[in-house]
């Protein structure tokens, strides 16, 4: 299996990365050979991937960034680059090559400093592969400042290094940034695509596969979550109870609760698996003392890893909810299609007399606007209101009648 295989229906920007890491070493050469460069090369130094959350993003940034690393013999043959299996693409894909750096955040931001300390790092020649790779997963987090450090580094790239940006949209990325950079546009894969790897990949039985692929409509990470994972289905089926019991106010306000809750226990059992052991390791670091006693002048470090903490306890919190979210649009989604009687694939098959009784009980005017205030409500989570109020506020939008 070649790195092109993870990348689930996306065969024509596969090809044109291909196509690329192949120039890529025709630029290497010329460079170090200080020829004139070849012309009409379809490599370039900044990369921007899109595409819908679960298109695979950084799935085709990393697979890129092992074509661009791979050492296979056959290379040099004509054989295509990115052969899964040597060092340089198995420590690309894995994160531990010494010239690939792999920046994700579980922050809401990314600052100033870090992107400077990135950009000074970027600036250096490979150490051991042809390139100096950065793969920049969660690009739309960049703050403004952080956004204007790098639009510095991307206007005058070092000449063996590459960026690689991944951001849900082109709107999420500063104008000036997006521009000096080569754009790609990931879809989101076939419900049958995604069945499929699960199958192959994951070894997943293929009825399963099939179900949890529809469910989630094509978003790989979430359906191979969904197979495997036992809390990840008890909380999808109990969100999509949700539209059927919003019948007054009082149930209205009872249901926001609980999808608040499910957000922060989620948020507390991930808390729970990642920080105290990351505690743990830094106190160790330190130099703790027996008894967990802490040497002078340690408290601010300790500090920071609080907040950072905390930071990310929020952010899994409103990515949890916002996947509820996801999944009540899903369903109303159903609930139209079968208003206006399309044959459109439903998601929620398993549901399929609950979304009969709410589409003959209501109009496709009413599942729609009951859609906007789920929309609303992402939004109003975006811009920081308070989460129960947003809710709540859909919730007693979604209320029937
Ligand atoms: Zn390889």
């Amino acid at each position: 299996m070649t790195v092109w295989d993870d990348l689930v229906g996306q065969e024509k920007v596969s090809g044109q990365l291909e196509a690329a890491a192949r120039d890529a070493d025709a630029l290497v050469t010329a460079v170090a050979a200080d020829t004139p460069l070849p012309e009409a090369s379809k490599m370039t130094h900044a990369w921007l991937f899109t595409g819908p959350p679960g298109s695979g993003r950084s799935t085709t940034a990393r697979a890129f960034a092992a074509a661009l690393q791979c050492t296979s013999p056959d290379r040099a043959l004509g054989g295509i680059p990115g052969c899964g299996f040597c060092d340089g693409c198995h420590t690309s894909l894995i994160g531990t090559h010494a010239d690939v750096q792999i920046i994700r955040t579980d922050l809401l931001s990314i600052g100033v400093k870090e992107t400077r300390d990135l950009v000074r790092r970027a600036q250096l020649s490979p150490a051991v592969g042809r390139w100096q790779v950065i793969v920049m997963e969660d690009a739309d987090r960049l703050t403004e400042g952080a956004g204007n450090v790098l639009l510095k580094a991307v206007e005058e790239p070092a000449p063996r290094t590459v960026w690689l940006l991944c951001a849900p949209s082109l709107e999420d990325v500063l104008p000036t940034i997006r521009s000096r950079c080569r754009h790609l546009t990931l879809r989101t894969p076939s419900v049958a695509a995604v069945a499929d790897v699960l199958v192959r990949r994951d070894g997943i039985e293929p009825d399963i596969a099939a179900a949890v692929a529809r469910a989630t409509q094509g978003h790989i990470g979430r359906a191979r979550r969904l197979a495997t994972d036992e809390r990840a289905r008890a909380r999808r089926a109990a969100v999509l109870k949700l539209p059927l019991r919003v019948d007054d106010v009082g149930a209205c306000l009872k249901a926001a609760q609980e999808l608040i809750d499910a957000a922060s226990e989620d948020a507390k059992q991930v808390a729970e698996e990642g920080d105290v052991k990351e505690t743990e390791d830094m106190k160790a670091a330190l130099g703790a003392g027996p008894g967990g006693r802490m040497p002078r002048g340690t408290a601010g470090v300790m500090k920071e890893l609080e907040d950072k903490q905390k930071r990310r306890k929020t952010r899994t919190q409103r990515d949890s909810l916002d996947l509820a979210l996801i999944d009540l649009t899903a369903f109303y989604r159903d609930v139209l299609a079968l208003q206006f009687g399309t044959d459109l694939a439903l998601a929620n098959t398993e549901m399929q007399d609950a979304l009969d009784r709410l589409a003959r009980g209501s109009s496709p005017e009413a599942t729609l606007r009951r859609i906007e205030a789920i929309a609303a409500c992402r939004e109003a989570l975006d811009r920081n209101v308070a989460p129960l109020l947003a809710v709540e506020a859909m919730t007693m939008a979604l209320r029937a009648g």
